[in-house]
């Protein structure tokens, strides 16, 4: 592994797709994965997930997904065509190995791992999101007696049946575990504090990211402009459902704030219907449910919290500087950062698609690496 171009560290779909970006520009390119498996992270997701986005705008660099797939391929689809995407560019990931810190050493960046310590001139993070679920914490929510998990520890309905279930946040994951329980007839309430921005999946018989991509290179402000009474006509008025529309246009949301707005599958149907109830925020927990921001007290036997994640990379990059935000975020993803030679990817939120991000961010972080291994080895020579 000493004579390596590069580490990759995750073989999720980033880790993948520069592993394959990097081995069509002649590097080689090792990747260290802590599962045994790659798509770790997608073969653990609640069972009912299909890909939000479709499959036309959702395949890695130098592999589309089968057409074989349906517009919005089921979970076990996707974690198929990763192990196939593997195989077929002869990616063999070493599996079971943790990567725990990464330093630089001289010209090098040395890699510890649970099991050995390796070194390269370029690193690639792309260790996603899955490990940082974010669980605000509420007053009393340490007394609440019920079932309380996140929703990346969400994975059917069926522990649910007969209970009465509180889904906080309406994001995808809230949207569509709120849309799981309802269509298991299952007692759910979601608890949707600020405003929201919902687009229908698909628009006109498109894909809604198709048009999403084809608005790419106009300004921010004004696809929100005109994308609003379109989307208002599409997805009605949500005012009369309890919800209120963000005063931010869905574009501007995800790049400002990070949010991704709802791709609705079919949750506002069942708010519609009555089957999911919506109620604000949450001001505190109590032994047996919780108090509405509006002083509603309500019971509830489950909480989910469908409250994203927060990724903070500073446990692993303890010194390196001017790489990371104060709270350990990336400064930049999918281009060069601080630290020479080394690269993040796919572990920010994209308008056009986080997978379709994930396979240009890894082009480019291929063409950087490939140019970078070059420079040294002329200063060098
Ligand atoms: C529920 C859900 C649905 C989504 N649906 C879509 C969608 O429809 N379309 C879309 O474009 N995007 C979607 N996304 C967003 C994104 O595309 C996926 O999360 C995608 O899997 C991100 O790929 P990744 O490789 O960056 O991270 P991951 O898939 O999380 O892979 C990271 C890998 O790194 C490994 N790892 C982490 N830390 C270490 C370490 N220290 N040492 C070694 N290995 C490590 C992990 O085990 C994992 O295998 C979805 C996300 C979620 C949560």
């Amino acid at each position: 592994m000493s004579n390596v171009d590069a580490i990759i560290v995750g073989a999720g779909p980033a880790g993948l797709s520069c592993a394959a970006s990097m081995s069509a520009l002649g590097l080689r390119a090792t990747v260290l994965e802590k599962a045994n498996a790659v798509g770790s992270v997608w073969r653990r997701h609640y069972d009912r997930l299909h890909l939000h986005t479709d499959r036309g705008h959702s395949g890695l660099p130098g592999m589309a997904m089968p057409r074989s797939y349906p517009t919005y391929p089921p979970r076990a689809q996707v974690v198929e065509y990763l192990e196939n995407y593997a195989a077929h560019f002869r990616i063999q990931p070493v599996f079971n190995t943790t990567v725990l810190k990464i330093a630089r050493n001289g010209s090098r960046w040395r890699v510890d791992t649970d099991k050995e310590t390796v070194s390269a001139p370029i690193v690639v993070i792309a260790t996603g999101w899955a490990d940082f679920p974010y669980r605000p914490s509420w007053p009393g929510s340490k007394t609440f007696q019920g079932n309380l998990i996140h929703s990346s520890e969400f994975r059917n309905s069926s522990p649910y049946v007969g209970k009465r279930v509180l889904v906080v946040g309406f994001g995808n994951s809230g949207g569509e575990i709120a849309l799981d329980l309802a269509n298991a007839d299952i007692d759910t309430t979601l608890a949707v504090r600020g405003a929201v921005q919902i687009l229908p999946r698909d628009l006109l018989g498109f894909p809604i990211l198709s048009w999403a991509i084809a608005q790419k290179s106009l300004p921010t402000g004004l696809v929100d402009f005109i994308n609003a009474p379109v989307i208002r006509l599409a997805i009605g008025p949500i005012e009369r459902l309890g919800l209120k529309r963000h005063a931010k246009g869905p574009r501007r949301m995800i790049e400002e704030d990070g949010r991704v707005p709802l791709l609705d599958i079919g949750t506002l149907a069942k708010i519609r219907d009555g089957s999911i109830k919506v109620r604000g925020g949450i001001d505190r927990f109590t032994p047996d449910g919780v108090v509405f921001s509006n002083k509603d007290a309500q019971g509830f036997d489950a909480i989910i919290l469908a409250t994203g994640f927060r990724p903070d990379l500073r446990n692993l990059l303890p010194d390196v500087k001017d790489v990371l935000t104060q709270d350990g975020k990336p400064l930049v993803t999918g281009q060069a950062t601080n630290g020479p030679g080394l690269y993040f990817c796919g572990l920010v939120a994209s308008p056009t698609g986080q997978l379709r991000e994930i396979g240009l961010e890894a082009r480019r972080i291929a063409g950087l690496a490939r140019r970078y291994v070059d420079q040294e080895a002329s200063s060098v020579g």
